[in-house]
């Protein structure tokens, strides 16, 4: 396969792009098609690495409003209401919806996924259909699943065993829900305990850590400190850490000293952390972030996640990496030139680093021919004007084609 005229992550000049067997072959100016290559005409538009959705729940996704509406717009009221949909929950049920959610994102160019399986079950019943769809799904999209006990380790009955459960069915990575734990030491104890599941099964952690908007939630330090102490260092994600947006700025600066440290992670969720942090807050409101801007500046891999499509914790979302980016950038004051051309990378190679996929991916010669061209000339543009993926391309193979709307003024 042959991609013409495109500029590859902004890049100033127009480039073409070879794919053979699978794999980028040549990156070079005015590349000739061989006999019988297919040829993709880029348009003089932006060429990116897939997208990579790096938080998102596949087991509640598009079952907003069942059985009722989030009308506080909290977590809390969204986890009530999930425990309500739970006897709804069949297996069919999940994988139907979640094989629905994952084309979506395909659509909008996302090749790569980390998904947070429920294991506050002690049926378990999302993990086996969720296991299937990974395998199903693999030539259009890679799934990473992650244990995560929303009700938590210590206060559900039989955290740990579930947690172990999930890990010796083979889960990606071992999560945590520290903030919903009853006490603070228990919160504590939890991120020992899924460390040591983490450890013993050698499997990646992202934890739910201090989603909440209270200064004194900061079971973070705890995740870091064990990070380091382990070394299994840049394996660990905290997601969503929005505390952080409340913490006094002298302790803020310690603990991202320790996060540089650690190596650690970090996932923010913007179109969700802005819907349901602040919710506790008359005048002023709090924006519910963690510090992206400042993680990123002292070197903390920041990358931004959906979280949740279209459920008890966020009724809109579809599946397209734009949108986190675009409310991100709003909310965490990244609106800089610069810092707009690079937002991208939050969900780009900054997602994928998160995900450990970094050898794998990226367009130089010799990794995995798969890209998306979207439908603008740099990410600015894209940005701006909402661009669509007009291609996404896996391994050398046409994935989704889509053609940008277009305006007739008649006037
Ligand atoms: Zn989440």
């Amino acid at each position: 396969m042959l991609i013409r005229n495109v500029h590859i992550e902004n890049a100033a000049e127009p480039s073409d792009v070879r794919i053979e067997r699978g794999v980028f072959s040549e990156i070079a100016p005015l590349l000739l098609p061989a006999d019988g290559e297919q040829v993709i005409d880029g348009e003089g538009n932006l060429l990116l690495p897939p997208f990579v959705e790096p938080h998102v729940h596949l087991d509640s996704c598009l079952t907003a409003g069942t059985p009722r509406w989030n009308e506080s717009g909290t977590l809390f009221e969204g986890i009530a209401i999930f425990s309500e949909y739970k006897p709804r929950l069949t297996p069919d049920d999940v994988k139907e919806r979640a094989m629905r959610a994952l084309r979506m994102m395909a659509s909008h160019g996302i090749q790569h996924v980390r998904g947070h399986v429920d294991v506050s079950d002690p049926h378990l019943t999302a993990l086996e259909p969720l296991l299937e769809v990974r395998r199903e799904v693999a030539d259009f999209i890679d799934v990473q699943l992650v244990a995560f006990p929303q009700e938590g380790i210590l206060s559900f009955p039989d955290g740990e065993a579930l947690l172990r459960r999930a890990a010796e069915a083979g889960v990606d990575a071992v999560g945590g829900c520290p903030h919903i734990e009853h006490t603070r030491d228990m919160g504590a104890e939890s991120v020992r305990i899924l460390m040591d599941v983490a450890c013993d099964y050698d499997l990646l952690v992202d934890v739910h850590c201090d989603e909440i908007d209270d200064p004194a939630s900061r079971n973070l330090e705890v995740l870091a400190a064990l990070a380091l102490e382990t070394g299994l260092a840049e394996r660990v994600t905290a997601s969503h850490t929005t505390a952080m947006g409340s913490y006094p700025d002298a302790y803020a600066s310690k603990l991202i000293q320790l996060l540089v440290r650690a190596q650690l992670n970090i996932i923010s969720n913007p179109l969700v952390n802005m819907h349901l942090g602040g919710r506790f807050d008359t005048y002023p409101k709090r924006r519910g972030l963690t510090r992206v801007k400042e993680l990123a500046e002292a070197g903390v891999n920041v990358a931004f996640g959906e979280d949740d499509l279209q459920d008890p914790w966020h009724p809109l979302g579809n599946g397209d990496m734009i949108d986190p980016v675009f409310m991100g950038v709003y909310a965490a004051h990244l609106t800089g030139y610069d810092q707009l051309q690079d937002s991208y990378r939050f969900v780009t190679h900054n997602a994928a680093r998160a995900l450990h996929l970094q050898d794998s991916y990226g367009i130089e010669v010799g990794k995995p021919g798969s890209c998306v061209i979207v439908a603008a000339p740099n990410f600015y543009e894209a940005l701006r004007t909402h661009a669509p993926v007009t291609h996404s391309v896996r391994r050398g193979q046409l994935l989704a084609v889509t053609s940008p709307a277009k305006t007739k003024l008649l006037f």
